[in-house]
């Protein structure tokens, strides 16, 4: 489903991301983890082609991401091409950006009605389904500011799931969160999981990654230093990066 191959990302001199090549399956859970400044929310935002690729290529479905290719070369898409790409790829935030005049109804009904053009009472029955999924069917009709911070990262899942994404990106969706809030959507996340959901979630949540991930990535400097099952991994890590970061998470 997700395919990079030697991706590389430079801020000027800066070379956030080594080559960097891995795969998730469909229905797969990949966990990145890393230390701050590692390249983590980088890379998440060249998989949706927020960020542009310095080398390498990337593709979601067997489609590249971002760019064309013609005579071996890659071309750079139209903004309009590259955001169309983005409507199959859905990302929750640290911070839940949800709209804050909008209710959580309205908030998971903005995108299929204002992008896809989908008639408003179909998209109102969907997004109501999608906040019973994640909890919420009786705070529909509340604006985020009388929500928790758990319930309105609920409700920015909720949001993104309701353009019917291929993939699904997390950067950091509980770091924000107060700890006892942290639970709820990590088991939104786990459901989602479950459902066969392709998923790529950079967390810090050591038991969410056993538990969830099929394949966890320790990133570090902008490299992957290793990766493999996360019980192995958290178990028995091979690098002494790996476990100088894990002794301080775990
Ligand atoms: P954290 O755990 O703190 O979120 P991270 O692993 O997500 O860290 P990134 O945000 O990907 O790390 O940042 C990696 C590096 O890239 C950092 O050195 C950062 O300063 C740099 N960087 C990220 N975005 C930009 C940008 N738009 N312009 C210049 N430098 C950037
Ligand atoms: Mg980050």
């Amino acid at each position: 489903m997700v395919y990079a191959d030697c991706v590389s990302k430079s801020f000027g001199s800066n070379e956030v991301l080594k080559s960097i090549s891995l795969e998730v399956k469909r229905g797969e859970v990949m966990c990145l983890v890393g230390p701050s400044g590692s390249g983590k929310s980088t890379f998440l935002r060249c998989i949706n082609h927020l960020e542009a690729l310095s080398a390498g290529r990337l593709s979601v479905d067997g489609e590249l991401v971002g760019y064309r290719e013609a005579n071996g070369r890659l071309y750079e898409l139209h903004p309009k091409e590259a955001s169309k790409q983005r409507r199959d790829i859905g990302m929750v935030f640290q911070r839940f950006n949800l709209f804050p005049h909008m209710t959580a109804l309205e908030n998971v009904m903005e995108a299929p009605i204002r992008v896809k053009g989908q008639r408003r009472s179909d998209v109102e029955k969907r997004a109501r389904e999608l906040l019973a999924r994640v909890g919420l069917a009786e705070r529909a009709d509340y604006y985020p500011a009388h929500l928790s911070g758990g319930q309105q990262q609920r409700v920015a899942i909720a949001r993104a799931l309701a353009m019917d994404p291929k993939l699904m990106l997390f950067d950091e969706p509980t770091s924000a969160l107060d700890p006892e809030l942290v639970g709820e959507v990590l088991d939104v996340m786990k459901e989602l999981a479950k459902s066969g959901m392709t998923m790529i979630v950079v967390t810090h949540e050591m038991g969410f990654a056993r538990e969830v991930a099929d394949t966890l990535v320790f990133m570090d400097g902008g490299v992957v230093v290793e990766s493999g099952n996360p019980r192995e991994v958290l178990t028995n890590p091979q690098h002494n990066r790996t476990k100088a970061f894990l002794s301080k998470v775990l």
